[in-house]
């Protein structure tokens, strides 16, 4: 079975370009400057349809995270355990990931980490890549 990937839609496919460079990219408000994620069509603070996209660093904080033994369908079977973490990004916007193989037995909440990107089905995700 294949893994239901992200569906790109009208605010959201220029981020997903950017995943395929491997650059993480979010919207930044030019009237009020919040950074603001998932990207809308407007500001979610002042309505503004002046939004820019900005580069994040990948660098954030580990809000919260998971560990998944049970698969919520059959695609993710051979992927158990895997975690899914929340993380603050240092731009201000959260970002919701897979950990790499690598860092999910060591991942902790508070724990700084560096964003990569992982190839699945020939889509680039943003993933937990490293603890810094
Ligand atoms: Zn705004």
């Amino acid at each position: 079975m294949i893994i239901p990937l992200p569906k790109p839609d009208a605010q959201t496919q220029p981020f997903w370009d950017a995943c395929q460079e491997g650059r993480l990219i979010c919207q930044r408000c030019t009237e009020c400057h919040v950074v603001q994620f998932t990207p809308r069509a407007r500001c979610m603070r002042c309505h503004s349809e002046r939004l820019s996209w900005e580069a994040s660093a990948r660098q954030g904080t580990v809000m919260s995270f998971t560990r998944v033994h049970r698969a919520p369908n059959p695609a993710f079977k051979q992927k158990t355990p895997y975690v899914i973490a929340m993380l603050d990004m240092d731009e201000g916007f959260r970002l919701m990931t897979n950990a790499s193989v690598a860092v999910q037995d060591s991942i902790g909440v508070g724990e700084r980490v560096s964003v990569g990107f992982e190839q699945v089905e020939g889509m680039m995700l943003p993933i937990v890549q490293e603890l810094t």
